[in-house]
């Protein structure tokens, strides 16, 4: 199919992007790296009055330490998370995820703030934008706002952006020198959208685990932080009983549906597996 016909601008600053969001209301898309937006479009699941494309907006697609953040323009692409060394060494858990989105070609066009702002529950950024406690910058012709990633993040593909508002950035803080990151998924075939996956983030010292941070994709209609489970987890060792009781608490942390392939039953089968496998390597 093809999409329906639409007009397109491609401003040249940042203000003028706001502007036309502004004037066109929810007629308006913005276009980034189109990997989401153009299927969507073909199929006429979307029909917008114009496209706005953001990709000659200047200060979107820089990767820059702030003191202790590390910011992240919205145009970044996933292929340019993967290969900072920034990132690898200030935020570990985005360089461990951005290898599971997709193909090397999707990754080389889509964006960090277009896969935000599509909130795809199985998407691998906002599980780790939550378990990172990020903060998602966004502007409007009012000014910039500040979200934390956990708010972020409202009901299925749906977000805190208001009208007239996109992500400019992103904001995350450095690791500090006891923090551990693993990031794990399961997938049919290697680039698949993950079944189950989960962001895990924690201290380890002396032998003990704080600061659990335990967010899952693929179980829910956003990102699923396992609240109970990491409460099991916080001060203890990461030994067989821990993960055990951790285990036993994702029953009332997560209610999994099933779809096309899996029953709830095998995702949360699954869940149970992957937090095996993270207390493992944070302890590591
Ligand atoms: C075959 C295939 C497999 C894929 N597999 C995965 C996968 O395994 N994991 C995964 O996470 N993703 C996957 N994706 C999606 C991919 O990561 C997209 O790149 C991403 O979801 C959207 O980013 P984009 O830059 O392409 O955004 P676009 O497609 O340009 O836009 C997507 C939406 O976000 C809005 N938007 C874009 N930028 C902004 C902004 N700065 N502020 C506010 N709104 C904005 C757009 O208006 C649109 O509504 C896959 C895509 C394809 C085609």
């Amino acid at each position: 199919m093809k999409p329906s016909a639409f007009a397109y601008a491609r401003p040249r600053a940042l203000r003028e992007v706001l502007a036309l969001l502004e004037r066109h209301g929810d007629d308006a898309k913005l276009l980034a790296g189109g990997q989401s937006l153009l299927a969507s479009l073909n199929m006429r699941l979307s029909a917008p009055g114009i496209l706005v494309d953001i990709g000659a907006i200047p200060g979107l697609d820089g990767i820059a330490l702030k003191g202790r953040t590390l910011a992240i323009g919205a145009r970044v692409t996933h292929r340019a998370i993967e290969r900072s060394e920034l990132v690898a060494q200030h935020v570990p858990l985005l360089a461990q995820a951005a290898p599971h989105i997709a193909h090397i070609a999707i990754r080389n066009a889509g964006t960090l703030g277009g896969s935000l702002a599509m909130a795809d529950p199985a998407a691998e950024w906002p599980a780790c934008c939550v378990a990172l406690q990020a903060t998602i910058v966004v502007a409007s012709k009012k000014g910039k706002r500040r979200i934390a990633a956990g708010e972020f993040f409202k009901d299925l593909y749906t977000t805190a952006l208001g009208a007239g508002e996109m992500i400019t950035a992103v904001e995350f803080q450095r690791a500090r020198k006891d923090e551990r990151h693993v990031f794990l998924e399961l997938v049919r075939r290697r680039g698949d959208y993950a079944i189950v996956g989960l962001a895990a983030r924690a201290r380890f010292a002396r032998k003990a685990l704080s600061e659990v941070q335990l967010v899952y994709l693929g179980v829910g209609v956003k990102p699923e932080p396992a609240k109970a489970a990491m409460a099991a987890l916080e001060g203890k060792a990461a030994d067989e009983a821990a993960v055990r009781a951790a285990q036993a608490a994702l029953d009332s942390d997560l209610s999994p549906s099933a779809d096309l392939y899996t029953s709830a039953d095998a995702k949360r089968h699954m869940a149970r597996v992957l937090l095996a496998r993270a207390v493992a390597a944070l302890a590591g």
